[in-house]
């Protein structure tokens, strides 16, 4: 029998939450009658995290764990639950107990009774520092238009997930900040919000600094030409390459044009190399030429990947 639920955890050093995190995960889905699992993915913590997830485990049989020898970021400690996860609803949620148990049913709802593939979680009211809260609503104004997403809040770690959809998706690098966008482009269309409480950190202390948003806006940027041009790089670099090369030509032509003109007319002209004509057309050629090349390299590079065919079909009618 599948599971009604399952509950993807993924943690770094967060000990201190984890015995009343599982009790009010339990809680919840006794009170709603649902068969579930929890899987916690400690992602190298250095603290007592796996040990109290072994003393969960002891008791309560809905409990998995993972534990990975080091830190390898929150996407991967995803991607490992994902892999694991049985259920037919999955839900992701942080260890922290910044996200609540109680919203599990309503989220769940929305997927299996109203066929979202993916609900987002929005903190619409956020209980973080300033430093955190302005960033990020740039962020997600940025990623939702690029996107075409209406999402609010991309990197709420409040999640729920049709099965097929966590199978489908790869999550690596730090792109767990843009799994909608990874479903999206998995050819999950269906993707829905939902307003969910949110609480201050209760214990421990955040596990991304600063540097989350230089980094994840690289992520969007690189998304977004994966998205676009990951399969067809010439289209971009061919383009800008032809474009700027032609740019150059215009630019040698009238150099070279307008010094014959000069010779021919008997008029004294100035050097070619005076002209800012010549440097302009020299830059313009060579950048061209590098464009082109390099757009040139992505499609060899995109043709030999063994995923240059991979589709997602849905249905498939075939002789019987
Ligand atoms: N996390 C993780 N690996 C990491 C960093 C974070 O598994 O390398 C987990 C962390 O333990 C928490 C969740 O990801 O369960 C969200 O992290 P955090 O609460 O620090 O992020 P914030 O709420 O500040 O965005
Ligand atoms: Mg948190």
């Amino acid at each position: 029998m599948t599971l009604n639920v399952s509950v993807v955890v993924p943690l770094y050093n967060e000990d201190e939450s984890l015995k009343e995190l599982d009790q009010w995960i339990k809680k919840v889905m006794t009170d709603h009658q649902f068969t579930y699992e929890v899987i916690y993915v400690n992602d190298g913590s250095s603290d007592k995290s796996w040990q109290v997830i072994e003393t969960l485990a002891k008791n309560n049989d809905a409990v998995r764990g993972i534990c990975f020898s080091r830190n390898y970021g929150k996407s991967a400690a995803l991607f490992a639950g994902f892999e694991m996860a049985e259920g037919q609803v999955v839900i992701t949620m942080d260890a922290d107990l910044q996200d609540s148990p109680e919203e599990i049913p309503e989220l769940r709802s929305m997927i299996v009774d109203q066929g979202y593939d993916l609900v987002s979680g929005w903190k619409q009211k956020r209980y973080d520092p300033i430093s955190k809260t302005v960033p990020s609503k740039l962020f997600n104004g940025v990623a939702s238009w690029l996107s075409g997403i209406k999402l609010h809040d991309f990197n709420c770690g409040l999640k729920a997930y049709k099965k097929d959809v966590v199978k489908s998706i790869e999550v690596y690098g730090e792109m767990h900040r843009y799994i909608p966008i990874l479903a999206k482009e998995a050819g999950f269309m269906n993707i829905g919000e939902k307003v969910v409480q949110h609480q201050a950190r209760k214990y421990g202390v955040t596990k991304f600094g600063l540097n989350r948003f230089i980094n994840g806006f690289l992520d969007l940027l690189s998304i977004h030409f994966m998205t676009k041009f990951g399969k067809k790089p010439m289209h971009f670099f061919g383009a800008l390459g032809s474009f700027m090369f032609f740019i150059g030509v215009l630019s040698a032509l009238w150099v070279g044009g307008s010094k014959l003109w000069y010779v021919f007319q008997g008029i004294e002209a100035e050097r070619v190399t005076e002209s800012p004509y010549f440097y302009l057309s020299l830059v313009s050629m060579v950048l061209g030429t590098q464009l082109f090349l390099t757009g040139f390299i992505g499609e060899l590079v995109s043709r030999s990947s063994t995923e240059r065919n991979a589709y997602k079909v849905s249905k498939v009618i075939s002789k019987s």
